[in-house]
């Protein structure tokens, strides 16, 4: 369908809007409007709450339980990955809109455009060691009895910087790690981050669900030219791989399907679908 060409365009105003969010809150919280507060590490709206899982995971493991208010601050943040599969990620985390712009640059830089090529091998490899840093960082916070996991949280520093930065006119050391990660998205292949390292996006991937929203193939016209492959930040063959943890469901594999134009071939669904034969 050739109106799906607009995905990017919906998800930059979403990104644009969340982004500027992390500005505006403090904003009103300087002018005495409470309604809305907080940070990516935990934002509280009216009385609802959504805390990035993995720190409650974290202060759950260090305080050893788990009150109401931790349970309930997970609630969204989860039903959100199980219903629409990894849209925090791609539509939402300010670092990722921010790496986006890394690959513009380098892109209008003439930098070689350098996202990984997919092997099926490689997509194993990559799933299995994310998994296995994540297990790594959660055991060293656990031994430093330190919050580490949120020294290293990508979304949660940018947001945090930005309270800070509205609140009181300076921003923190913490901003010294984003940076290095932005000179490392130069320097190595963009999302080098949010594929291996992030701890917020591998556990939230923990919770994406075949019967969520997630990418796939619906007719039997794909010719293989393996243009979704090509733009894929993530590494991954869109054909076969919609259902990997690793999809971040960002949609640029449906923007750039030439068969989609004559007849809807990759499109986001939710539930189980029949798979064509490649
Ligand atoms: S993997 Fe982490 S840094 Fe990357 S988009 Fe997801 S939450 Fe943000
Ligand atoms: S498979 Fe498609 S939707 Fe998923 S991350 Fe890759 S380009 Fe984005």
């Amino acid at each position: 369908m050739a109106g799906q060409s607009k995905i990017k365009r919906y998800r930059r105003l979403v990104q644009a809007a969340v982004f500027m969010m992390m500005f505006i809150i403090p904003a009103l919280n300087i002018l005495e409007i409470y309604f809305i507060k907080g940070t990516f590490y935990s934002i509280d709206v009216g009385n609802a709450v959504a805390a990035d899982p993995i720190a409650v995971f974290q202060a759950a493991m260090s305080s050893k339980s788990v009150n109401i208010y931790m349970a309930l601050s997970v609630v969204i943040p989860i039903l959100l990955m199980l219903f629409a599969g990894r849209v925090w990620c791609s539509w939402m985390c300010p670092y990722h809109f921010i790496v986006e712009g890394v690959s513009f640059v380098k892109r209008k830089l003439g930098m070689k455009k350098s996202f990984p090529v997919h092997t099926p091998e490689k997509k194993r490899r990559t799933e299995t060691a994310r998994l296995i840093i994540l297990v790594c960082f959660i055991a060293l916070a656990g031994v430093a009895g330190i919050p580490l996991l949120n020294l290293i949280s990508a979304p949660g520093i940018i947001s945090s910087q930005a309270l800070v930065l509205v609140k009181f006119h300076y921003v923190t050391f913490e901003l010294v790690f984003i940076i290095a990660l932005i000179i490392a998205e130069f320097v190595f292949f963009p999302f080098f981050w949010c594929r291996l390292f992030c701890p917020t996006g591998t556990f939230l991937s923990l919770f994406k669900s075949e019967r969520g929203m997630h990418l796939k193939r619906v007719s039997s016209s794909c010719s293989m030219c393996g243009s979704c492959k090509r733009a894929c930040p993530m590494g991954l063959d869109p054909v076969t791989d919609g259902s990997s943890l690793l999809c971040h469901n960002c949609g640029d594999c449906i923007d750039v399907c030439p068969d989609n134009k004559k007849q809807e071939t990759l499109r986001f669904i939710s539930g189980r679908q029949h798979n064509f034969p490649s």
